[in-house]
């Protein structure tokens, strides 16, 4: 099985400004206020479907493409943020 290989660095979760499903998580300046310092979920066993990759797939994405390609879209966009 294809899994998104997550490096835990936390970019995703400081950047969630554009993500209507997560609106009620920002803090302000696009960081969520379940994300700890060290960079973990404070609410990781219930966080939202919008903040899992594998359930994102199964829900919207998997009629649509590729589980390797949409891990591959899901990488580039974590590239470009780590680039912003
Ligand atoms: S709920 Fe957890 S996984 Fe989702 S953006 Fe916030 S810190 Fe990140």
């Amino acid at each position: 099985m294809i899994i998104f290989p997550c490096d835990g660095c936390g970019i995703c979760c400081k950047h969630i400004e554009h993500i209507p499903q997560l609106k009620e998580f920002d803090t302000g300046n696009g960081r969520c206020k379940h994300l700890l310092d060290n960079n973990l979920c404070e609410i990781y066993s219930d966080r939202p479907d919008i903040c899992r990759v594998d359930r994102m797939y199964e829900l919207y994405f998997s009629s649509v493409m590729s589980k390797e390609d949409y891990i591959n879209a899901n990488l580039e966009g974590c590239k470009k943020l780590k680039m912003k």
